[in-house]
């Protein structure tokens, strides 16, 4: 079998030595043919020379360079990209995820599963970091339907076909089982035991919390109504349409029967507002359909499986 490792790197010079060490004995105890994709995305640090150093000793050592900082999503997205293997697998730069454990992985991915993402059940993190995370990831698995503990664990494996499928892109990298549950894979977990950062420190902070929670919404978008906007804006905009309608409709039947005024009732102006916002509504919807019917066929919803009695 042949893997790829993928390494976001940003600013982590104290560690990757070691993580290179480790990744390659674990590996050539494993028999396995590989290659590690390390994307230093935007170092300050010593982080690229290390890396240089290291992959004019080893073949099998690639490294990507970003000229600036574009974030974990572009590194991954370009580790991706360059990926050679069947199986890809990521992790963490910082020495918080143990390559000893890919073993536990690959089993997995050979029993069939296309996505294996790792759950820290035992987070060496702040208290500030374990609690939000905690609570997003129950909100996100009830949200997307994909079952798991942790969605930001960096460490995960794939099958070739998911992160040819993906698009990963802004700070979507923390929902990637969710998209590609949506495509259809078969998504698993595994235990894995995490370690507290000992060299450099963490690039997220609090604010990931609010951005985590776009995103959310983001990826329950794009996985649900990508390809009918109508269904989501065209709904809600019906809704509030026909509650605008019947409110100014009763109003109005009320003034011809009984003669009194209507100017002065808030109903009024509540009647007028749903209406506006369902037309609102209605034409986002369909401003989404025509932005997807532009741009058809230049991204396909569906993945094959398999096909019989083609050429
Ligand atoms: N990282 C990156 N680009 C960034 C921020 C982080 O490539 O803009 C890498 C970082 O070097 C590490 C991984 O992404 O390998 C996870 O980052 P970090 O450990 O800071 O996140 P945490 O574990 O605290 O969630
Ligand atoms: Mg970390």
């Amino acid at each position: 079998m042949f893997v790829s490792y993928v390494v976001p790197v940003k600013d982590e010079e104290g560690s990757l030595e070691e993580l290179y060490s480790r990744i390659k004995k674990i590996s050539e105890e494993l028999n396995l043919s590989f290659e590690i994709i390390f994307v230093d995305d935007g170092s300050i640090d010593n982080s690229f020379f290390i890396l240089r150093n290291i992959a004019e000793k080893d073949k099998r050592v690639r490294v990507i360079r970003f000229r600036r900082n574009f974030g974990k999503a572009s590194a991954l997205s370009a580790g991706f990209e360059k990926a050679k293997g069947e199986v890809v697998i990521t992790l963490d730069a910082d020495l918080q995820d143990d390559p000893s454990e890919v073993p536990k992985f690959l089993k997995l991915i050979e029993e069939g599963y296309d996505i294996i993402s790792g759950w820290r059940k035992e987070r060496k993190d702040p208290i500030s970091k374990r609690l939000p995370s905690k609570i997003f990831g129950k909100l996100s698995s009830w949200l997307t339907g994909v079952h798991i503990h942790d969605f930001n664990c960096g460490f995960k494996a794939y099958r070739k076909e998911v992160v040819e499928n993906i698009e990963v892109y802004g700070e979507l990298y923390r929902y990637i089982p969710a998209l590609a549950y949506a495509k259809g894979f078969k998504v698993g977990e595994v235990v894995v035991t995490h370690h507290p950062r000992v060299y450099g420190k963490s690039k997220y902070g609090w604010k990931r919390i609010v951005k985590g929670f776009l995103d959310l919404f983001t990826v329950v978008f794009i996985t649900r109504f990508l390809k009918r906007p109508m269904h989501f804006f065209g709904g809600t905009g019906l809704i509030f349409l026909m509650l605008g309608f019947l409110i100014n409709l009763s109003l109005t039947i009320y003034k011809f029967t009984t003669g009194a005024l209507i100017g002065n009732r808030p109903l009024l102006l509540l009647g007028i507002l749903l209406m506006i916002l369902g037309v609102q509504f209605l034409s986002i919807g369909l401003l989404g359909e025509l932005i997807n019917n532009v741009t058809h066929g230049r991204k396909r919803e569906y993945l094959i499986l398999e096909e019989i009695g083609f050429e």
